[in-house]
């Protein structure tokens, strides 16, 4: 019989009664550290006081009104954002997906307005992940997502990934826009040179063609910069974020320069609960919060403090581990034995991971998590790394 939850998802037998900085407490009691972040959304860890007061706060005053009247926190994040990034204006979302959505249909407009409304197709890349809506499945084009759900849309190829000769071939005056993760996530962390980024950036500014990057879970601080761009020194056209936005809060921004923008105008896109006063006021925290420059100075140093633990939990378990890959704290350990295997001796160490494609395991750990409790992450990784192996020689002795 079919559970009264809809089975699409192959979860752990865990569950949680609260959070703390780094730390889930589990129904149980048992404590856990947790290195996954709701996949890189509790960007300030769990119960952030600053949160909690701002939402508590907000909460008292006024969830939700329609988008039909204006919407002063809505107004005052959107500033925020214009001020930091390359942005001048922003979109509101809930998720991640909905930023895809707009991003596609910002740009076929955007074409369209220009007189080109043939010009549609929009390159991607293997190992991507926009979104499980019908427009972010059939941009990403991975079997594994599609598969059952066609026809799908049209108007996307996709390329291997960092192989900047396909993309000069590919790319060309009838190029709608390209879109890409400068970190791709689930892919299995796998960063794109700066650059190829610059490259890329190259590209779109000789053919026209827009640079859509897809910043949900590289974005927010988490490789040591407000947005993984900022590496590379180039700007996007169009930019997706959610996950760490609302640090916990479901939130999600499109944001986009003035003329990328220019095809959407009022009618042309909505949402109901999208930019609704109580996200948009914990958001506002959450960016004051990260985008500080003494805070992403820290997220830098504590990356690269893990990053040398990694290196030698690594070296130690020649036959578990391959590399450490990544930057900052959105870092990935490819395995040699099976990534499941290592989550699984996790949650038994009492650290959360999260697996990854190309048989990664992913570590998204909150920007904030203290140095003491990187250190006791990497004694549980070892833990766990120390089970893996021992299971794998029992078994082959
Ligand atoms: C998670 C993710 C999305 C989708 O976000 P949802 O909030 O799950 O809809 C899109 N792109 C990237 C890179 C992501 O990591």
């Amino acid at each position: 019989m079919i559970s009264p939850v809809l089975p699409t998802y192959n979860r752990t037998p865990l569950a949680f009664e609260r959070g703390e900085g780094s730390w889930l407490v589990a129904t149980g009691g048992e404590r856990y550290l947790d290195l996954g972040s709701g996949i890189a959304v509790n960007a300030l860890g769990h119960a952030h006081p600053a949160l909690v007061q701002t939402l508590t706060e907000q909460a008292q005053k006024l969830w939700h009104v329609s988008n039909v009247y204006q919407i002063p926190e809505q107004e005052r994040l959107a500033a925020m954002l214009v001020e930091r990034t390359f942005a001048d204006t922003v979109f509101f979302t809930n998720s991640g997906t909905e930023t895809a959505e707009l991003a596609i249909k910002m740009v076929r407009k955007y074409w369209y307005e220009k007189g080109q409304p043939d010009r549609i197709e929009i390159i991607t890349f293997e190992g991507a992940f926009h979104g499980r809506s019908t427009g972010a499945i059939a941009a990403a084009g991975s079997e594994k997502m599609t598969k059952g759900f066609g026809p799908l849309m049209p108007g996307f190829r996709q390329l291997p990934f960092g192989d900047h000769e396909a993309l000069r071939a590919a790319i060309t005056e009838r190029t709608a826009a390209v879109m890409i993760e400068p970190v791709q996530g689930e892919g299995g962390i796998r960063p794109l040179p700066d650059a190829c980024l610059k490259g890329l950036r190259d590209l779109c500014d000789q053919t026209g063609a827009l640079l859509v990057l897809d910043e949900v879970q590289c974005g927010m601080g988490r490789t040591g910069r407000l947005f993984a761009h900022e590496w590379a020194g180039i700007e996007p056209d169009i930019m997706m974020v959610a996950k760490g936005i609302g640090g916990g809060f479901p939130l999600g921004a499109l944001l986009a320069t003035e003329e990328a923008a220019s095809g959407m105008t009022a009618g042309t896109h909505g949402s109901t609960y999208g930019g609704n006063p109580l996200g948009c006021a914990v958001g506002a925290t959450v960016v004051e919060l990260i985008s500080d420059p003494a805070f992403l100075a820290e997220v830098a140093r504590k990356g690269a403090l893990i990053r040398q633990g990694l290196e030698g939990l690594v070296a130690g378990h020649p036959d578990v581990f391959e590399e450490v890959r990544g930057q900052g704290l959105m870092l990935g350990l490819k395995c040699r034995a099976p990534n499941a295997d290592l989550v699984k001796a996790g949650v038994a160490a009492g650290v959360l991971t999260v697996a990854a494609a190309d048989n990664v395991v992913r570590l998204l750990p909150a920007l904030n998590i203290p140095d003491a409790d990187i250190a006791e992450a990497l004694k549980r990784l070892d833990a766990a790394a120390r089970a893996v192996a021992g299971a794998s020689s029992a078994h082959a002795g």
